[in-house]
């Protein structure tokens, strides 16, 4: 596996490779990496010649100065599990390459509802600093392919309406959410669980599946109303659980409303935010 640093030189190299008519499969991380992040690894091996992946840990999608200094950094382990993966190329950039001084690379598309809720709401310009770096991590790398998980459901709803306003060839791959013994979605912020947060934490699946199964024949506000308190009599502060409607993610009433459902969830276990999200009813795409 090659790890470059500057983004002249892993151009320089996929070019290269492009010449020799290689297809390159992109999978944009920030480290701390688990087997959910090796996934995408996978799928893209499987479906590209090349697999190519980035650890950046954006500064400008966390509105949350604490969250971005107690963000999980572990780069030597994470460069040894992608070589395991199979991974050809590592970028790792300092951020003067990612954001160059002076050069003005802020999104400035407009995602209408997509960024406004959920997420939107308790993460004011997330969404914005989110588009801005995963355009121009797209712009260095030019894949074929990029290789994103279904557990950020609303962040890909995002990038997937990104390609589309951009009018980009790029084809978005959804790979589904990896999940420990337990249920818990993995999560770089899993590593800073309490052992009694951790413990509480699987919660968060279960509720979902208990939404899964009550929406067939509730509605998604009663469905929602007892996922909340199940959230809450486990611990956990829960600061939202949604259901919407998997493309455009505008609330569904019930389930006769949409052909695509997700149910979304964020919820605090201690000083740790986790989100996750089920399909309650079609398939994605
Ligand atoms: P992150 O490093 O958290 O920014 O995530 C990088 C990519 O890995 C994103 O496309 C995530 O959706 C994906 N990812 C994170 N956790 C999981 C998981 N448990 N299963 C599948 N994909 C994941």
């Amino acid at each position: 596996m090659l790890v470059f640093k500057k983004v002249a030189d892993l151009q320089h190299w996929l070019n290269a490779e492009r010449r020799a008519g290689k297809t390159v499969g992109f999978a944009p991380t920030m480290g701390a990496l688990h087997e959910g992040h090796l996934s995408l690894v996978h799928a893209a091996k499987q479906e590209c010649d090349l697999a190519v992946v980035s650890i950046f840990v954006n500064p400008t999608q966390f509105n949350d100065p604490k969250d971005l200094e107690k963000y999980p950094r572990m780069p030597e382990v994470d460069a040894a599990l992608l070589m395991q993966a199979g991974c050809d190329a590592l970028l790792m950039p300092p951020v003067e390459e990612v954001y160059p001084p002076g050069l003005e690379l802020t999104v400035r598309l407009d995602f209408r509802q997509l960024d406004q809720v959920m997420e939107g709401v308790f993460r004011p310009g997330h969404f914005i600093g989110m588009a801005t770096v995963v355009k121009r991590l797209l712009d260095i790398v030019a894949p074929q392919r990029l290789y994103m998980g279904q557990k950020d459901f609303q962040q890909l709803s995002i990038v997937r309406d990104m390609l589309d306003q951009l009018r980009s060839p790029i084809q978005l791959v959804m790979c589904p959410t990896t999940r420990e013994a337990d249920g818990l979605a993995m999560s770089s912020r899993n590593l800073r669980l309490t052992p009694a947060m951790r413990a509480a934490a699987p919660v968060i699946y279960r509720s979902l599946l208990e939404a899964q199964a009550d929406f067939v024949q509730e509605n998604a506000t009663t469905v929602q109303a007892r996922a909340l308190e199940k959230l809450a009599a486990a611990g956990l502060r829960p600061e939202y659980f949604d259901i919407v409607d998997g493309i455009s993610l505008l609330p569904v009433a019930q389930g006769a409303d949409a052909d695509f459902v997700v149910a979304c969830v964020a919820a605090w276990a201690g000083e740790v935010r986790l989100i996750d999200n089920l399909v309650l009813k079609g398939a994605p795409g």
